[in-house]
């Protein structure tokens, strides 16, 4: 190779991480001028007009009209085009599937829920989400350039199946993309849940500093951690990392699906929660709560009721997830911990009291405030959010890309009639 087709090949990939770190920058800013692009990214001004020039021209981005800016000068505000392309975002629970339309920044602007029935096989639910997506493909206007499915439990990438799951009989070792995208043009991703919901907190708040080392706890159906370390995300050699929720608090106790016995998820989840409650109402225990209506929602208001059932199982769930919280931060020193989903949204205020004070109690290696713990604040679900953002990253992550794309498409339009029909 010759130092001139060097020179090209290096000129080709600055351009490709500098049009990559703009638009993530114009992402995380909303909207911004070129003079603040060109402070935060440290680029020369040509260079931003450049970007941002071609970017205007293939629909990527653009002007919003006049800001205000620094010592009273005006510029041109600039934002990413949101209907340039849409991507899809699916959350599969073990009770139903979400999917949501998102912009191409992965902000949701439209979520629908598809109820999963008890014992529903596998080869039922897939096809429907297939069909879900089919649909949403069809309906839509806009070119939709990617989806991504967030699953609740560890996802093998190479092998295209789960490692495991509870809750959900006959999901394991089943092909989940090839199921959904056979035949579709379609990049799709296939994630853990709780890496999504970790992904969601560094999407929207990376440039926090706690959020550079975090963990996001995922207490709901089940139990799982997301892990952020120096601003990316961690999920092991094969995503297995972060599964905490099959930590063993009883080498004696209950078997689990993952072949260990007495998982913490076991102890705390809301599938647990809600069983024990059943089974004190079985017991003829006094309780406002109905065995056959125990939603997240009912469950909540119980507890702020202080109904004693309700309150004591809570506190207990709580006291269980503490035990794995304390585990997590003596094996990861994280600065933050994010407590989300539905067992956090049952009474955030009360987990939190219960975990900060055990953690306070168990942890002695670090000094109270080392650790910060809170529950989630993103709006919505966070495994959602996530989900959509895995897949606006893998669009926004390479630019030039869509800008070739939309040459093409303009080319074509702009072509004569005759040619365009030939
Ligand atoms: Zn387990």
């Amino acid at each position: 190779m010759n130092a001139s087709n060097q020179k090209s090949i290096n000129q080709e990939k600055s351009q490709a991480i500098n049009r990559a770190l703009i638009i993530d920058l114009l992402r995380q800013q909303g909207v911004c001028s070129r003079a603040t692009l060109a402070h935060l990214s440290g680029l020369k001004q040509a260079t931003i007009t450049n970007i941002i020039a071609e970017c205007i021209t293939s629909g990527l981005v653009m002007e919003t009209g006049l800001m205000s800016g620094s010592k009273g000068r005006r510029s041109i505000g600039i934002t990413l085009n949101e209907e340039h392309c849409h991507v899809i975002g699916i959350r599969m629970t073990r009770s139903a599937f979400y999917l949501c339309l998102a912009g191409l920044s992965g902000k949701p602007f439209h979520v629908q829920e598809f109820p999963i029935a008890p014992g529903e096989p596998v080869q039922t639910t897939l096809p429907r989400i297939r069909r879900a997506v089919e649909d949403t493909l069809a309906q839509s206007e806009t070119k939709i350039a990617a989806a991504c499915m967030a699953m609740p439990g560890p996802y093998h990438e190479d092998r295209d199946c789960l490692f495991f799951v509870t809750e959900l009989s006959g999901w394991q070792n089943y092909p989940i993309r090839a199921t959904l995208t056979k035949g579709l043009d379609l990049p799709f991703l296939v994630v853990n849940d709780a890496n999504a919901s970790a992904f969601a907190q560094l999407w929207y708040h990376g440039q926090e500093p706690a959020t550079q080392n975090m963990l996001y706890v995922l207490a709901g159906q089940g139990v799982g951690c997301g892990i952020i370390s120096e601003g990316r995300l961690v999920t092991g050699q094969r995503g297995l990392a972060g599964e905490f929720g099959h930590n063993s608090i009883d080498y004696n106790g209950l078997p689990c699906e993952c072949g260990n016995r007495g998982c913490l998820e076991k102890y705390c989840s809301t599938l647990a929660l809600r069983s024990r409650i059943r089974e004190r109402l079985a017991a003829g225990e006094a309780s406002k709560l109905q065995a056959d209506a125990l939603s997240t929602e009912a469950l909540a208001h119980a507890v702020a009721q202080g109904d004693p059932v309700a309150c004591e199982e809570y506190d207990r769930v709580c006291e269980f997830l503490s035990i794995g919280i304390t585990n997590l931060i003596n094996q990861l020193n994280p600065g933050i911990i994010v407590i989300g989903d539905e067992l956090a949204e049952i009474a955030p205020d009360r987990m939190l009291a219960t975990v900060r004070e055990r953690v306070k109690e168990s942890v002695h290696t670090l000094s109270p405030g080392e650790v910060a713990i809170e529950v989630n604040r993103l709006p919505g679900s966070p495994v959602l959010l996530g989900a959509a953002a895995f897949a606006a990253q893998s669009v926004l992550a390479d630019p030039g890309k869509l800008i070739q794309e939309a040459a093409v498409s303009q080319e074509i339009s702009s072509a004569p009639l005759e040619l365009a029909a030939q």
